[in-house]
């Protein structure tokens, strides 16, 4: 290799088209993508040049957008301490800083914490959690329910209670556990509440709660599933339904945790406690990939005094302390931020800017919740035409099928807010 290539400044847009993949593409027949050269605040600049305002939070990510003064800091000072540390046998105080944070935000109960790398690894450790538990009591509870239309990512436990009905089950049916669905919620958030909703599911536990070892779901918000917010008594009726039936409740507040849905933590809508609670994504404020599993004494306890003695799990780069570090600095942040103001008037911002969507015939219905806005089409958009409107428009905004949804730091400007929403105006409009 030449030094050339080495030090090829510009990014290689056909080694990447050629070599790499990204989320969800093919490798013979590739999404453009467009080339990023830095972020900083809520704007993404391009290597051309172009400066587009972020709407996205990089998938929910960035709370406080990028290049974050006070996260760079935790992020350098650790740096020069240690960048990581194997977590067996040993311990560090970003660790036990970030763990009683956690403890103490969190739903009340939740005092047991597992660190992890990714969402989707949080999830399998909440379903290994739940296996255990019941397992250690001679139980042999082995299935899972979860809700159609949900979304717990891409490993195959994640993907075995992920919405049965899109291709991931499809493509691996030989391989993917088989687990309970129930219906995905139908009354929506400030719509007026039936009990009915929960006659589904009864039925289920009803029947099978022999088997089932535990229920999970994402609180309030269905995100990947097509961004759908349901009913907080939908899970105050499901904690109390888990209890009558002896199955344990994960919620996933991978997409929901950190203040998104305008409560800290979703599940605080319904002020419930889940057994078990996943975290991911916001943790870091979009440094870094990591994940935490939280539970209640009682599950921790049974599952350690189970045959095994011990909760089999234990990542290589588990508890990370640049990835800790950093998670501190930004719930510190987050914490000394007035974040439910700000939530508050984005939301605000988002349904007196989007509602009037909704008079456009390309659009079906626009819903807004806390810091999230989402735009619901009749059909589903052309992901490549309409990013690059988006793109001349100024705006990183990325749709999936009929969803143009976008849920933009907390630290947007009303400028910035307004531009994101004209240009979802404007794109619908070019749509007929
Ligand atoms: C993104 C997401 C996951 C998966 O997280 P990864 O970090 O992508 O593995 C799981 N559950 C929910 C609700 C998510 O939004």
């Amino acid at each position: 290799m030449t030094n050339n290539v080495l030090n090829t400044v510009s990014v290689d847009v056909e080694f990447d088209k050629d070599h790499i993949w990204h989320p969800y593409t093919s490798m013979t027949n590739p999404i453009p993508c467009y080339p990023v050269d830095s972020a900083d605040g809520c704007l993404i600049s391009l290597q051309s040049g172009e400066q587009l305002v972020d709407g996205m939070s990089s998938w929910w990510a960035c709370l406080f957008g990028y290049n974050v003064p006070e996260l760079n800091q935790a992020a350098t000072e650790q740096l020069h301490k240690m960048s990581h540390i194997m977590f067996g046998g040993l311990t560090h105080q970003p660790a036990t800083n970030l763990a009683k944070k956690l403890v103490e935000i969190t739903p009340e109960g939740l005092d047991k914490v597992f660190f992890s790398d990714s969402g989707s690894v949080a999830v399998e450790v909440a379903m290994k959690m739940a296996l255990q538990y019941w397992q250690s009591l001679g139980h042999a509870k082995t299935k899972f329910v979860a809700l159609k239309k949900g979304y717990h990512g891409d490993t195959f436990a994640a993907m075995s209670v992920t919405d049965p009905d899109g291709s991931m089950h499809e493509l691996y049916q030989d391989f993917v556990a088989k687990n309970y669905f129930t219906k995905q919620p139908t009354i929506a958030f400030d719509q007026e509440w039936d009990d009915s909703e929960m006659l589904e599911l009864t039925n289920l536990l009803e029947d099978k709660h022999n088997k089932i070892a535990a229920l999970i779901l994402e609180p309030i918000v269905q995100g990947a599933g097509g961004m759908h917010f349901y009913h907080p008594n939908y899970l105050k009726a499901a904690r109390k339904l888990c209890d009558q039936y002896n199955v344990l409740l994960i919620a996933d507040e991978i997409a929901t945790g950190f203040g998104r849905t305008g409560k800290l933590f979703a599940c605080e809508h319904a002020q419930i406690t889940p057994d078990i609670l996943c975290l991911g994504k916001a943790i870091t404020g979009g440094y870094m990939s990591f994940a935490a599993t939280l539970t209640t004494e009682k599950v921790a306890n049974t599952i350690s005094q189970g045959k095994a003695g011990v909760f089999m799990h234990g990542p290589t780069f588990m508890g990370n302390p640049l990835a800790c570090a950093v998670a501190n600095a930004n719930l510190t942040l987050l914490m000394n931020s007035k974040w439910s103001v700000l939530v508050n008037s984005i939301s605000k911002q988002l349904r007196q800017n989007l509602t009037i969507c909704e008079q456009l015939s390309s659009v079906n219905k626009v819903r807004v919740l806390g810091a999230i806005g989402v735009v619901e089409m009749h059909q589903a958009v052309d992901m490549v035409t309409i990013q690059k409107q988006f793109v001349e428009a100024g705006v990183w905004i990325r749709p999936f099928g009929k969803l143009i949804y976008i849920m933009p730091p907390y630290i947007i400007t009303s400028a910035q807010l307004k531009q994101l929403c004209t240009a979802i105006y404007d794109v619908c409009k070019r749509i007929n």
